[in-house]
């Protein structure tokens, strides 16, 4: 069965093809020859995930899932949330992003935030969703060198390190899109193989 996953992030591409199941060929939005840029216009992570494997089901009439995924900072209700990637402008820069985020929690008193996920996958007719999380808090200064986008000020909850400090692989178990790609897993490996 041909399944796409709606991303044009070839390193996330490969992290997910490595787990499937193999009577499942996953193929990227390149392979189908799919180079838009898809809006993601909801108010939503769910919203947005679906508008993406949506926009290939109905354009290519493929099986498809897609994800989105937001920080959200208790002490901004939940800011920068849906808009994580372009919280400091359309430049989307990670640098930008983090300074803009630590100079607007100078004055709060809780650090407090989450990573979500949410996977949403068109299949035979049906949607079904997944969605994956992780606690922790927004340090006061940016530390360590791995992963990427707001990486170096999120601790997760249990850990003295930030996630840039933390090996991809114990990231990679703990993290929002860890538990959500699970979860997309366990589902995709008890479909039947015809
Ligand atoms: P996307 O939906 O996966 O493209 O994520 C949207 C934005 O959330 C990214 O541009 C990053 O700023 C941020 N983000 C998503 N996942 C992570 C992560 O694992 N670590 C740090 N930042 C992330």
């Amino acid at each position: 069965m041909k399944l796409v996953f709606a991303t044009h992030n070839q390193n996330k591409f490969n992290e997910v093809k490595a787990l499937l199941p193999s009577h499942i060929e996953l193929v990227s939005l390149t392979d189908i020859g799919c180079y838009d840029e898809i809006p993601e216009t909801a108010e939503t992570l769910k919203g947005n995930a679906k508008i993406k494997a949506d926009f290939v089901t109905t354009n290519y009439e493929l099986a498809c899932f897609a994800d989105d995924t937001g920080l959200l900072v208790d002490a901004l209700y939940g800011a920068p949330g849906v808009y994580s990637a372009r919280y400091a402008g359309k430049q989307k820069n990670a640098d930008d992003n983090m300074n803009k985020l630590l100079s607007e929690l100078k004055e709060k008193n809780t650090r407090t935030a989450r990573f979500e996920t949410v996977i949403a996958l068109n299949l035979k007719e049906k949607n079904t969703y997944f969605t994956g999380i992780v606690e922790g808090k927004i340090t006061e200064v940016k530390s360590g060198e791995n992963g990427f986008g707001y990486d170096p000020i999120f601790q997760p909850k249990g850990y003295h390190q930030t996630f840039a400090e933390l090996p991809l692989e114990v990231k990679n178990k703990i993290s929002h899109r860890g538990k959500a790609i699970a979860q997309l897993m366990e589902y995709l490996h008890k479909l039947p193989s015809k």
